[in-house]
């Protein structure tokens, strides 16, 4: 029995409900344009390698359109709006994004390849959660706590400049927008290469919702349009999440220009589970922690800290329940591990994989059979290993666990904040006052109890150390648009 898998009949989800259009322009100014160098490049999806449309790639010359447009719309008109104007705004998207959910979660996990499962029940209905609960704050700023030199409401930055990452590609999106506008920004938003197809669909949106022309702004294209819009002397603030490398370059481009910024980077966070902790839940903590979105997200508990006297048990399960983990077409509604974003990434994940191994950790995965065509990899976990492994200190982004034992929680502690990032932490126990004891020594952002990967936009995310600074979400993440 054990590791059985049923036999389940292929369900996949009709792709019908998305029209994907054969080339897309940038959004500029409320409208679709050719980026004026004519280039563009193709978006694939993850699982077949399938062209499913040209994206244009802005260069420095339509980003200067989109600032321009930018800040047009934010002098002229946004600014200007009584704040619950912008409030109905934010409100009609997040009704639009309700009513278009399903080709939304479609095409979202056509385009990045994560399992329609999670594109359908986690990101596009926290898409919309973020909407609402910052169309609910654009007329309420003055109580959101912030201190501002003059009295009444909390003024606006201006342009944001904006740049995302493909794991989440619409739910950053969403985290990005939200409290920009409503906090009466304008934005112009890059989206990740390989994951653009949503961010367009969302400027559909805003067209959709009457949205003044410029208030969004969508340039798609690589490193370099994302380069350009940073050093662009128009913008007032720069919202990063991605890696710690471009994020430091962006730190560094940044300085003393008076543009504000807030990064959210990587991390390596542990979950942490204690020997009183119940087993199954926990174990389903796990899979949810580092196998959810193929292991890519920056809070995921990639660093598994057991406590020595429940090592055998908790192991033995964990491998059981892999053991059933379906991997395979992202639009199949059974799919449990979907395709790795690119082949760049995949690379990554087999680098550093290799680097545990050769480093003397053991690696496990279940008998998983993977597709010949785009790009995949097995769940995986290392167990032996120690800190000093690069598996156990450098954020491999994909479905891969490295195991580490302790015996007290003092060790426990001590393990888990050994680490240049500190976004987030797990804690598996029965007991309340453990719980409580963990939160106020774990150096990371947000502490997990006995659950993992909890999203909600009331609540702030944002990490320690190289992990990043500034927080999103919930009325701290209104701070970073506001002129403080
Ligand atoms: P990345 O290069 O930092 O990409 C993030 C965003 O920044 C993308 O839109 C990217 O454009 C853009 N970008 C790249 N170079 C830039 C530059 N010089 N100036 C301004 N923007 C620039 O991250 P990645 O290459 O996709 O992933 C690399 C690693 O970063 C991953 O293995 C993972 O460890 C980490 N990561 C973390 C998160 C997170 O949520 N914290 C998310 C993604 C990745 P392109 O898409 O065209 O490159
Ligand atoms: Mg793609």
């Amino acid at each position: 029995m054990a590791g059985k898998k049923f036999d389940y009949a292929p369900a996949p989800e009709s792709r019908g409900i998305v029209d994907l259009q054969p080339a897309y322009g940038l959004f500029i100014g409320g409208e679709f344009v050719d980026p004026l160098d004519g280039r563009a490049f193709k978006t694939v999806s993850p699982a077949t390698e399938e062209v499913l449309a040209e994206i244009s790639e802005a260069g420095p010359r339509d980003v200067d359109r989109a600032v321009v447009a930018a800040r047009r719309a934010y002098e002229r008109v946004w600014s200007k709006l009584p704040a619950r104007e912008r409030g109905k705004y934010l409100f009609r998207i997040a009704r639009i994004l309700q009513e278009r959910a399903r080709e939304l979660a479609v095409l979202e996990s056509l385009d990045n390849g994560k399992p329609i499962r999670e594109s359908r029940d986690v990101d596009i209905p926290l898409v919309a959660a973020w909407f609402f609960h910052y169309a609910g704050w654009a007329d309420k700023l003055e109580y959101a706590g912030v201190s501002t030199a003059s009295s009444g409401p909390p003024k606006p930055l201006g342009v944001a400049g904006q740049i995302i990452p493909w794991n989440f590609p619409l739910l950053m999106l969403a985290w990005k927008i939200a409290p920009a506008l409503a906090c009466g920004n304008t934005v112009v938003l890059k989206p990740a290469e390989t994951t653009s197809l949503t961010a367009l669909l969302f400027a559909e949106i805003c067209q959709q919702a009457d949205l003044p022309p410029g208030v969004v702004n969508i340039v798609t294209g690589a490193g370099e349009t994302g380069s350009a819009l940073v050093e662009h002397p128009g913008v007032d603030k720069i919202a990063f999440t991605g890696s710690t490398e471009v994020g430091k370059m962006i730190a560094r481009s940044t300085a003393g220009t008076g543009k504000k910024v807030t990064l959210e980077l990587g991390g390596k966070a542990a979950n942490i589970v204690f020997d009183d902790a119940p087993v199954d839940q926990a174990v389903e903590g796990i899979v949810n922690g580092i196998f959810f979105n193929q292991g890519h997200v920056c809070c995921a508990g990639s660093r598994l800290l057991v406590q020595e006297s429940a090592y055998d048990e908790v192991l033995t399960s964990l491998k059981r329940r892999l053991g059933t983990l379906r991997l395979g077409d992202p639009l199949d509604k059974n799919t449990d591990i979907g395709a790795i974003n690119s082949p760049e990434q995949l690379g990554r994940i087999r680098e550093l994989s290799d680097v545990g191994e050769s480093e003397g950790a053991a690696r496990w995965s279940p008998p998983c059979e993977l597709p010949d065509k785009g790009f995949w990899f097995p769940p995986t976990i290392f167990t032996g290993v120690s800190q000093a492994h690069r598996i156990a200190r450098e954020e491999i982004f994909g479905p891969v666990l490295s195991v580490l034992t302790f015996r007290t929680p003092a060790e426990a502690v001590e393990k888990a904040n050994n680490t240049p990032y500190g976004l987030s932490a797990g804690v598996w126990t029965d007991k309340g006052s453990r719980i409580l004891w963990m939160a106020g020594q774990l150096r990371a952002g947000v502490v997990w109890a006995n659950t993992f990967n909890r999203f909600d936009p009331a609540s702030p995310f944002g990490g320690y150390k190289e992990s990043g600074f500034g927080r999103e979400g919930g009325r701290h993440g209104l701070e970073a648009y506001l002129d403080v």
